[in-house]
């Protein structure tokens, strides 16, 4: 089992959502810097995932995050004018 060989960033039993893969995996498989995680069951990691997402969406929404809605005076220009 070469995946044990080094020192493992999870192990079996452990779940963790794979922003690299962009799925849920089990145990040592990525790097911990591509995963969220550990989680204890699948449905926690995928959720973990639905978390992340809602919370980009409200990035989204948000206009301090939003760059595109920067339509006051002195902001300078973009490059986004029609
Ligand atoms: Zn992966």
């Amino acid at each position: 089992m070469a995946l044990f060989k080094k020192r493992a960033t999870g192990k079996p039993g452990e779940w963790y959502y794979c922003l690299q893969h962009g799925k849920v995996e089990e145990g040592p498989q990525c790097r911990a810097a591509d995963r969220m995680g550990p989680y204890a069951t699948r449905e926690e990691a995928a959720h973990a995932m639905e978390t992340a997402a809602e919370r980009n969406r409200e990035w989204q929404n948000d206009p301090r995050w939003n760059d595109d809605v920067s339509d006051g005076p002195g902001q300078g220009s973009t490059g986004r004018e029609p």
